[in-house]
């Protein structure tokens, strides 16, 4: 049995384990496996320099449940349709890889087909094909800072090696590959859409999130990112993933200056909201990851009203359609 398994809030509201009545549910059940990471990303509130309360991660506090408590409720989401995707968040800590492993071939015995995601540090390719081996449906290899300037500083690991990692998993496992770019760290809207469009021609699904500052990690003090500067990646992103090419973005210092949309089909999806939605794996929608309920999100967890399409593109200054 495995004892401790950090349930999000979220998706102790979708199994019936807490009475919290959120607007938006999440599609996904996220879990957490291990504790006090042995890195030192310098904005997760699990790394070796953070003094955040346990059990967080970005604004998500993830209670410890056992699998004997979770098994019935989760086979009975996974029946009903309420959830549709599984994520494993293994942190760098002794005993997370072994238990996530296990996680999964017990989730297996539940579905068969419910979608499986495992995140997990970019370090090496032969332990991303574990965690597929064991039964998860794709892996996540989060990048997040996408600046090869400032990724060590904030990461205290290699930028280059990343990548590397990224490449040759995407060989290996074609469409089964994630990965995960934080803006607000201090990169450029330019340097973070070429990462994406990197991702991109490598196959790799990109889900952007909004840095988020956490009580007690040693970037506690940084503001999120601009909003308008969020939409304006979101747009550049939406595009990238449907198709688009970098020749249709122009950057000036940095800055997306004009985005061109020569797809009328893609334009439509765009002024209806799309580009807004979160992004990553399919019904990985993370409400409230990324923003207090009530604030205006930085990923829509759901379909937008035509004014909060609108609003978006106003908020991204740019001239779209
Ligand atoms: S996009 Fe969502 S489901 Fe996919 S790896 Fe990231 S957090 Fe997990």
């Amino acid at each position: 049995m495995i004892e401790k398994i950090g349930v999000s809030y979220g998706t102790l509201t979708v199994l019936g384990l807490n009475n919290a009545k959120p607007l938006v549910r999440p599609a996904t059940a996220h879990f957490m496996l291990g504790e006090n990471c042995i890195y030192s990303c310098k904005f997760c509130a699990q790394g070796r320099g953070s003094h955040s309360a346990p059990h967080m991660l970005s604004r998500v506090t993830w209670p410890q449940v056992s699998w004997d408590r979770l098994a019935m409720p989760l086979a009975q989401g996974i029946a009903s349709g309420e959830v549709r995707r599984v994520c494993l968040q293994v942190v760098e800590a002794p005993g997370a890889v072994p238990a996530a492993l296990a996680l999964i071939r017990q989730i297996r015995k539940i579905s068969g087909r419910i979608p499986i995601s495992v995140c997990i540090t970019p370090t090496s390719v032969s332990r991303a094909g574990l965690f597929l081996e064991a039964g998860a449906s794709r892996v996540g290899l989060p990048v997040d800072v996408a600046s090869v300037r400032l990724h060590e500083q904030i990461k205290g690991r290699s930028f280059q090696d990343a990548w590397a990692v990224l490449r040759k998993a995407s060989q290996l496992w074609p469409g089964r590959v994630s990965t995960h770019f934080i803006a607000g760290l201090g990169e450029t809207e330019e340097e973070m859409v070429r990462c994406i469009a990197k991702a991109r021609d490598l196959g790799v699904t990109v889900a952007l999130f909004a840095f988020t500052p956490v009580k007690g990690t040693p970037m506690e003090d940084v503001l999120a990112p601009d909003i308008g500067v969020y939409r304006r990646i979101q747009l550049a992103a939406y595009c990238l993933s449907r198709g688009g090419s970098l020749d249709w973005i122009e950057f000036e210092a940095g800055r997306i200056a004009r985005i061109s949309i020569p797809n009328p089909e893609l334009l439509r999806e765009i002024l209806e909201g799309r580009a807004f939605e979160t992004s990553g794996c399919s019904d990985c929608n993370r409400p409230y990851y990324n923003e207090r309920p009530g604030q205006v999100p930085m990923n829509y967890p759901r379909p937008l009203t035509a004014e909060e399409a609108r609003n978006c593109l106003l908020e991204s200054q740019l001239s779209i359609g």
